[in-house]
């Protein structure tokens, strides 16, 4: 069997790989237009940034050490150029010779990855704005910083935008980052990125969000970025990454279905519309293990196993794909956020109905030194409790939560499972009831009518026709609160539940949601109807930041109540 593999970094050089592993005789060829195969594509902003300090660090693999450890014909600076599917071959371009040849296949695997968005922008082709994306692009951009770049502007708030933002100030670079959504990092809600935001300022970033890069202009060399509400910023360099879409130019002249998001539309067995060819990677649209239609879902690890998966088949297996839950994870300074299947913003786009729980518990036991808040966000069905989606943003243990809610996910867990999870306890790693059981813990409670809750955006239309009671004590009180809350700390509370009216619904409110579900139980064990805010005053101040007056915002979030 001769297979030809178009594509040389993650998918497919995980298909070729399995496939040799489990046929010593395929004869396969690797084709990688760029001058190196399996290099580390994730690592490539930290070695900007000076972190991995050795660029050797990142090329993993050489066409040499593929040949001797696994027999591939990998050939660098080979662009496939055209399919002919009818006779089974296609078109090479050797790029350094410029000549073109012919190669034969009974099985293709199409693995091209995905090209950096590039909108027509005036001015975009200027030198100083660059993309990251590969090797060379690493070494052209390190080469502006290392002659002494002083100004950066990042176009673009996502995983990579964030991580070069954080690789230059790493530099000693001023990072102005450009993000046209009105938050950072988009795959979250933006309620859980404002402490992302408010730390990536404190780092030094000047962040512009709800505003996009309009055009941009030469000035003696450096370049001006004009945004859409005016802002003009002069800079050395533009890193532009404004997202990425799958490169399915060869795919798509050879005849090949795209899915509806433009992506190379693949079967359950990663097979495209033509059996003898198989695609993986960037460039495919596959179902999401939360929502219903085809995603695409640009990331190294479902890269890395659908292009195994591909080389089970190639051998004769016939392995399915399950889907993705686009797990993803990103470093933001000191601190970290994550997400696993749906967020809010789909959930509502595709009319799924969803419940959510919102929690800020320390990522380890209180009393251990070096607790720090975790903000969790859980999504489940309101019937089932079938988990949806997870969000956490934090300092630590974030990636810990957030694997387990993954898993969970994976395995069809609900939210009353949660609270079964037996999870490696001691105090300096977490808690005896781990952040993930309480969300449990507390989801459960609201399924079960144990817990009614109200949510931030509930004020003030929902909320108008009650009594709004904060149950901190004072000084959290006075510090800011809902706006119209009355004070009845909970110490005080059973002794004042005389003053609460019986004909109105009571909304309580504390700091995370804790001590106002202890006030909700006493109220609602009074014949009252009653509410508790999921999340506490932190998710509101979140939720309405910008919105509440001076005195309701002037803490920041890590050390309100
Ligand atoms: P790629 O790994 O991009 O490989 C595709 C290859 O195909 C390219 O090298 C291209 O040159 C080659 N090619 C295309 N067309 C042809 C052709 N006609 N002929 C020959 N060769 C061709 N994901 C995460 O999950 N976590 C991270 O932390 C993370 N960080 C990232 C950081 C950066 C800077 C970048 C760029 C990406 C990051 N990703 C991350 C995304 C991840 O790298 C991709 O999802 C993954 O590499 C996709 O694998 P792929 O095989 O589909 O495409």
């Amino acid at each position: 069997m001769k297979v030809i593999v178009i594509g040389g970094v993650a998918a497919g050089m995980s298909a070729a790989a399995r496939l040799r592993r489990l046929d010593e005789k395929a004869d396969i060829i690797v084709l990688e237009r760029g001058p190196y195969v399996s290099f580390a594509n994730c690592g490539l902003p930290y070695h900007i940034g000076g972190v991995i300090a050795d660029r050797q660090q990142l090329l993993l693999q050489t066409p040499a050490s593929l040949k001797a450890m696994l027999n591939l014909d990998v050939r660098t600076g080979h662009e496939a150029v055209s399919i002919a599917r009818d006779r089974k071959i296609i078109a090479v371009r050797e790029l350094a010779a410029d000549r073109v040849y012919e190669l034969t296949y009974d099985k293709l695997v199409l693995c091209p990855g995905a090209q950096p968005l590039r909108p027509p922008l005036p001015g975009l082709e200027h030198p100083a704005i660059m993309v990251l994306r590969n090797v060379p692009d690493m070494d052209a951009i390190k080469k502006v910083v290392d002659a002494g770049a002083r100004r950066a502007v990042v176009i673009g708030g996502g995983y990579i935008g964030l991580e070069m933002a954080e690789s230059l100030r790493e530099r000693g670079l001023s990072v102005d980052l450009v993000e046209m959504q009105p938050q950072l990092l988009p795959p979250l809600d933006p309620e859980m990125t404002w402490p992302l935001e408010e730390h990536a300022r404190h780092e030094g970033v000047t962040l512009h969000l709800g505003t996009a890069a309009a055009a941009f202009h030469d000035a003696g060399g450096a370049v001006v970025t004009e945004l859409q509400n005016g802002t003009r910023i002069t800079a050395d360099l533009v890193i532009f990454s404004a997202g990425v879409k799958p490169d399915v130019a060869l795919a798509k002249a050879a005849g090949l279905e795209l899915g509806p998001r433009g992506g190379l539309k693949v079967d359950e067995y990663l097979r495209t519309s033509d059996p003898d060819i198989y695609a993986a990677g960037d460039a495919v649209e596959t179902p999401h293990r939360a929502l219903s239609g085809s995603w695409l879902i640009p990331l190294a690890g479902p890269a890395n196993r659908q292009g195994r998966l591909v080389g089970d088949n190639l051998a004769g297996r016939a392995l399915a794909w399950k889907g993705s839950l686009g797990t993803s994870i990103v470093k933001v300074f000191a601190m970290t956020a994550g997400g696993t299947g749906a967020n809010e913003k789909t959930l509502q786009r595709d009319k799924v109905p969803y419940q959510k729980v919102y929690l800020h518990p320390g990522h380890h036991a209180g009393y251990y030194p070096g607790a720090t808040t975790l903000h969790l966000k859980v999504l489940f069905a309101p019937d089932t409790g079938k988990l949806l989606g997870a969000q956490v943003v934090g300092h630590d243990g974030v990636d810990k939560r957030i694997d387990v809610l993954a898993t969970a996910m994976a395995a069809g867990l609900t939210v009353y499972d949660l609270q079964d999870l037996e999870l490696a306890y001691a105090p300096p790693y977490g808690s005896a009831k781990d952040p993930v059981n309480m969300a449990g813990f507390v989801a459960s409670n609201i399924l079960k009518g144990d817990l009614k809750v109200w949510q931030a955006e509930d004020f003030p239309a929902r909320t108008a026709g009650g009594v709004m009671v904060d149950v901190r004590g004072k000084p959290a009180y006075d510090a800011g609160h809902v706006p119209g809350a009355l004070h009845m700390p909970m110490a005080a509370l059973r002794s004042r539940l005389p003053e609460l009216p019986t004909n109105q619904p009571i909304f309580v409110h504390c700091k995370v949601g804790f001590t106002s579900y202890l006030a909700a139980r006493v109220i609602a064990q009074s014949g009252r109807e009653v509410y508790s805010l999921s999340g506490g005053y932190d998710t509101f101040q979140a939720w309405h930041r910008g919105h509440l007056d001076e005195k309701e915002e002037k803490l920041p979030l890590e050390n309100r109540g």
